[in-house]
């Protein structure tokens, strides 16, 4: 018989129940025993929900209140000594080292300041992880059973499970050594971490756990070879713990450059990605042992398509034909956490193209589906519905826009490329703004404020009309202008109160893009987005932003920035088709785009910053020739959007998330960038930046934390970069936009940064 499994499930609720409780607790408005009792319910109907699709294999310990390579930290008691010596409780220890932490001194208890740990994308995905932090001094251990309790509480529900957990070489791998250690080479703690996952084998299965679900995802990037025979050390080590079948799974891409780190390890399955990757299957079909069994991830676990049953019972059959049906489980390519909890609330969607769709909940009956159909059940109907609607999608007039096609078609260089070379541009540029040294800005939004959020949602139900809504928004953007303004800032932001997020904005008014209601991914913490699906073919009917820059530029003498979010970045954030391929959509959206900087400037707007967050994660993860297309066709896609201009006008991008290369961003050809940088504390980092030709401003402070660094700190930093980065290139920033902030902690901020600066100007 052929089981059916599912890797992990989006933890977050339904009904953002997780980020509702998380945020009151932090808030100091529900109880730790609240939070809790509320993840306990969660872990509970998911796996029931599981269950009761049918699924064979679920998984527990998939859950975590902020991220689970954190939960794994704590765990492994990686908790540097700045979390520790202030007696929290472990809840808010993990909450400090995931977002910072700082407290006044109160009732007897000392004051608390620590920032938070560093927090990288997850792979080529959206999710960010808090990096495993090691030092010399790291006192590894066990620390709590969050994977036992976790079993044994689904086990109560009746309900046997796979507990899911990092893998020790990826756990190391995906770490980095602490400030005070940066000699320390992570995957040398190897024979540290391994006892502590053998005891923690163990206690599993002396707990009745079956088998473990070890993910190794670091086996689809590049590795040198002592990380390859890291998994020849790691899993002999952890096989010998006999009474627990141990199935190693990878995402997210190929093995096949790593395959012989993966011949005749002793465990029991392997699991791997057939959607990213279908070409593999042959080659990993060749080494998978006489006794283990082959996990086929053939439902798309990144994405929100259903599943093309004709395809995955193709490559369901050839594993079988090849294994035989007992060894061989349907499983979802990885985690569904990537994914939306259910499709079935979205009542706004258009029945024809919900009928496309596929959310996590809909996926365990795919996984079922599949898996039973291998065994041999009879789903013919199921099957032929599913064919039907496959092919209604690519045929459907939504789906196809021939104006749009030849647009792509005619693309050239001049499409691509600024009138003249950034030297140039500066000099036309400098006498319009006439910037003093060290010139300060932000990112682009400000706090966005529970009022902004009420008037939002009122205007989207009607509650408000238009120009009642138009007029709050006004309003808060001159309150925005007045604020920086006071605080001296140089180039302006309008803020973006009308933003509900900065790609589904934009996707609004974009043709050929659709929207969930509650369609919602966590992308870190409690921080969730809800990415909108490209359906079709990408065009700009009207302007996107031209009215709200164009008020705020109406109100003061300051430049102001005209704030848009890159084709790249739309993207990378969005659901992408299945049918077409990336750079034809990155494409489609540079030529919106473009329409949009055009009108900007013609409106007067003489600053334009065409954010590209994304563009890091989009980097292929192995090396080579996919690498290096996807950097010349997102680079072209940016120019695309952005050489339309003049030179006088000055072209912003900005960039965070992620270790980002320099070489990558040269392409761009922006005249200013501005990246994120305040957590990269290596000198060597920084160093890296010295060649890049044009401006740009580092990240100074982190704006993922409420925490206020002194005008004395902001000093340092720039005297740090300074020591390698030449200050007549040298913009004065925040790491990212302030939307998640308060006003209090924003302006304290600010306010330093600014004096910083003007600091530096004085002694220049
Ligand atoms: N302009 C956007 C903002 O400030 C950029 C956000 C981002 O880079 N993630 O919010
Ligand atoms: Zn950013």
């Amino acid at each position: 018989m052929v089981l059916s499994s599912v890797l992990g499930f989006p933890r977050i609720g339904a009904n953002r129940e997780l980020k509702k409780v998380t945020e009151s607790y932090w808030a100091g408005k529900a109880t730790e025993e609240e939070l809790l009792k509320v993840g306990r319910e969660l872990r509970a109907s998911n796996w029931k929900l599981q269950k009761e699709a049918g699924v064979d294999v679920i998984a527990s310990n998939d859950f975590s209140y902020y991220d689970q390579v954190l939960d794994l930290s704590l765990l492994f008691n990686v908790v540097p000594d700045r979390y520790r010596k202030h007696d929290l409780s472990a809840v808010d220890t993990m909450f400090a080292m995931g977002r910072g932490l700082q407290r006044l001194a109160k009732d007897g208890a000392p004051a608390v300041d620590v920032t938070a740990l560093e927090m990288v994308k997850w792979f080529d995905s959206n999710y960010h992880y808090v990096r495993p932090t090691f030092s010399h001094s790291t006192d590894f251990k066990l620390n709590g059973n969050k994977p036992v309790e976790e079993y044994l509480e689904a086990k109560q529900l009746g309900i046997e499970t796979r507990p899911v957990v990092l893998g020790p070489v990826s756990f190391l791998y995906l770490g980095k050594s602490d400030k005070d250690s940066l000699d320390l080479e992570p995957l040398s703690l190897l024979p540290k971490v391994l006892p502590l996952y053998a005891e923690l084998l163990k206690q599993l299965s002396d707990a009745g756990a079956k088998s473990v679900q070890l993910d190794e995802p670091v086996l689809v990037l590049d590795l040198a070879e002592d990380v390859q025979s890291a998994f020849k050390t790691a899993y002999e080590h952890l096989g010998a713990e006999k009474s627990l079948d141990i199935v190693l799974t990878t995402y997210f891409g190929t093995v096949v450059p790593n395959l012989k780190a993966l011949v005749d390890l002793p465990v029991a399955g392997l699991h791997f990605d057939l959607v990213r990757n279908p070409e593999q299957l042959d080659d990993v079909l060749a080494i998978v042992g006489e006794n283990q069994s082959l996990s086929v991830g053939v439902v798309d676990g990144r994405n929100i398509w259903k599943n093309d049953f004709a395809k995955s019972a193709a490559t369901i059959s050839k594993a079988i034909e090849k294994l035989g049906g007992d060894r061989v489980i349907v499983a979802t390519s990885s985690s569904l956490l990537h994914t939306p909890v259910d499709l079935e609330n979205e009542s706004a969607l258009e029945p024809e193209i919900k009928d496309w769709f596929s959310f996590a909940t809909q996926k365990l009956h795919e996984v079922v589906v599949l898996a039973k159909n291998a065994s041999g059940e009879d789903f013919s109907s199921e099957l032929k519905a599913n064919a039907d609607s496959i092919a209604a999608r690519a045929a459907s007039a939504i789906t196809n826009d021939p104006a749009v096609q030849e647009r792509v078609a005619g693309l050239n260089e001049k499409l691509s490329t600024r009138a003249a070379p950034f030297g140039e541009r500066l000099k036309e540029q400098q006498p319009i703004f006439k910037l003093p040294l060290f010139p300060t800005t932000t990112i682009g939004s400000f706090p966005q404020t529970k009022d902004i959020r009420i008037n939002r949602n009122k205007h989207a139900k009607g509650a408000i009309s238009t120009e009642e809504y138009t007029n709050f928004i006004n309003s808060q953007i001159e309150e925005v202008i007045r604020f920086q303004e006071e605080v001296g800032l140089d180039v302006l932001v309008h803020g973006e109160p009308e933003r509900n997020d900065m790609v589904q904005y934009f996707g609004e008014k974009i043709k050929g893009y659709v929207f969930t209601v509650n369609g919602w991914v966590q992308s870190y913490g409690s921080r969730y987005v809800r990415p909108p699906i490209i359906v079709g073919d990408l065009s700009r009917p009207l302007p996107m932003s031209v009215r709200e820059s164009v008020y705020a530029q109406s109100i003061t003498t300051k430049p102001v920035k005209g704030m848009l979010t890159g084709p790249v970045t739309c993207l990378r954030w969005s659901f992408p088709r299945d049918d077409i391929d990336q750079r034809t959509q990155a494409l489609q959206l540079a030529f919106a785009l473009r329409d949009e900087v055009n009108d900007l400037e013609a409106a007067g707007i003489k600053v334009i910053q065409v954010d590209e967050p994304a563009i890091r994660e989009g980097l292929p993860l192995r090396a080579g020739e996919e690498r290096s297309a996807y950097l010349n066709w997102a680079a072209q896609a940016f120019r695309v959007a952005t050489s339309g201009v003049s030179n006088k006008t000055q072209i912003h991008s900005h960039f965070c998330y992620s270790d980002l290369d320099p070489k990558h961003i040269k392409a761009l050809d922006a005249d200013v960038v501005s990246i994120e940088f305040s957590k990269k504390d290596d000198p060597n980092y920084i160093a890296e930046f010295q060649d890049y030709p044009n401006h740009i401003g580092l990240g100074l402070f982190d704006i993922h934390s409420p925490r206020v660094p002194s005008k004395e700190e902001f000093i340092q930093k720039i005297d740090a970069i300074l020591k390698s980065y030449p200050a007549d290139k040298f913009w004065v920033n925040p790491d990212c936009g302030l939307k998640t902030r308060g006003w209090e902690e924003t302006k304290a901020s600010l306010t330093n940064m600014v004096e910083a600066a003007k600091h530096f100007r004085n002694i220049h």
